[in-house]
């Protein structure tokens, strides 16, 4: 016996359900706002993270499924999506399509975390990167499609938090000022932080252990007026499309790349810890990675988190709408021609073995939660007809002609 490995889960129905219906939604939610799917690869270059989500992050220190491959080559598998989407829009010159370069991404992401409640080493996420546009708003767009999609995904109690994390230019004198408190109580920071802090003051803002005392404390960092006036107007975009939202000057996000609009949604449901959604502008990273100066913007949702939010809501019914039951070997091949017609008028239908007994597979149909069950008997069979049996219904059962069966039962069914 083997099993799956630790952190690594198999998704039943009708969890697995749960998350295609979130899939679904995002699909809907993405073709109003014009973005397209990127498929890319789950194993990557290990250097591409290592530059894009950054050397000194969690994620690439501590966490990611890096190795070397039998041909001694450096891989990773991907912490999370945007820097393939960002390689593939170099790699694929895809700024050059004529068409707006919105995308969006569906898959697992590999993280080798402490496995714990609703956290998984292997989680999906649901991403989207709009890359080109520096304009407020493209970020108001993503926020406000973002929340869009949790409300069509069944999400309640959405909060959104934003901050701007300024330009490369407000950055530069906010690194010392910030680096200058650090070292000041440089004794009240973690193990890790101590060691980053001169490589990467703003990561002790992030650090699980110390970051939320900190970023209280911290002296806030002040935006030029650039990004000051690229705030601005990233909110009164925000209130244009109806997004309640709380500015929030703690708020720093755990990679490398962020620039100007960063942003959090967070539900009433979980934790204050816990977001289901992040993301944020990102527009030194494409240029960086040796492509063109491209300013994007984007996020990432985990859905597994989402779908621990709605596992107590009630799903569409997706039992069999009939159950088909038969008698001997020649009932067995009408009731299969029947399934045949039936599946082709759009009506679902399943049946367990012609070669048992009535009682058995009466019993199949009662468990498979189907409307209906459509016995052929030895009767029925010299009269050219089937039973409807209700399931539902105690007691109610009516004789039909076999032909004309699907229009019968679509009757029934009301459908
Ligand atoms: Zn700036
Ligand atoms: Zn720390």
């Amino acid at each position: 016996m083997i099993n799956s490995l630790r952190g690594f889960r198999d998704l039943l129905p009708p969890e697995s359900d749960l998350f295609a219906r979130i899939e679904a939604a995002a699909r809907e939610v993405f073709g109003l706002y014009g973005y397209q799917e990127l498929r890319i690869p789950a194993l990557e270059k290990k250097e591409l993270f290592v530059k894009s989500t950054g050397g000194t992050t969690d994620i690439v220190e501590k966490e990611m499924y890096a190795f070397t491959d039998g041909g001694g080559r450096e891989v990773a598998m991907r912490p999370e999506g945007t820097p393939g989407v960002v390689r593939a829009y170099i790699e694929h010159n895809l700024g050059q399509t004529g068409r707006n370069a919105k995308y969006f991404y569906i898959g697992g992401m590999y993280r080798a975390e402490r496995p714990q409640a609703g956290r998984y080493r292997e989680f999906t996420q649901i991403g989207a990167e709009y890359i080109g546009n520096p304009s407020p708003a493209a970020d108001a767009e993503s926020i406000s499609m973002l929340v869009r999609l949790l409300e069509k995904a069944g999400v309640e109690g959405c909060s959104v938090e934003i901050n701007s994390l300024g330009c490369g230019e407000c950055r530069k004198a906010y690194r010392e000022i910030l680096l200058g408190h650090l070292r000041g109580c440089q004794e009240t920071l973690c193990e890790p932080c101590r060691s980053r802090i001169e490589r990467n003051p703003l990561r002790a803002l992030d650090c699980k252990t110390d970051g939320p005392a900190l970023a209280e404390k911290a002296p806030k960092l002040s935006l030029c007026p650039a990004c000051a006036e690229h705030f601005g107007s990233t909110q009164k975009l925000l209130g244009t499309a109806g997004v309640a939202y709380k500015v929030n000057t703690s708020l720093v996000r755990g990679l490398d790349y962020y620039t100007r609009t960063v942003f959090e949604v967070r539900t009433t449901a979980l934790g204050s810890q816990d977001a289901v959604a992040a993301g944020g502008r990102y527009d030194d990273l494409v240029k960086s990675m040796g492509g063109p100066a491209a300013p994007a913007t984007g996020w990432a949702m985990g859905v597994d988190r989402v779908a621990m939010l709605l596992k107590d809501k009630p799903a569409p019914d997706n039992a069999p709408k009939t159950f088909i039951v038969a008698a001997s070997k020649e009932a067995g091949e009408k009731a299969f021609a029947l399934m045949t017609a039936l599946r082709a008028e759009g009506i679902s239908s399943d049946f367990s073995n012609f070669e048992l007994s009535l009682r058995s597979q009466m019993r199949s149909a009662d468990k498979s939660g189907a409307c209906f069950a459509l016995i052929i008997g030895e009767d029925e069979l010299k009269a050219g007809a089937c039973a409807v049996k209700s399931l539902k219904v105690p007691g109610d059962q009516k004789m039909i002609p076999l032909s004309g069966a699907p229009s019968a039962i679509k009757r029934l069914l009301k459908v």
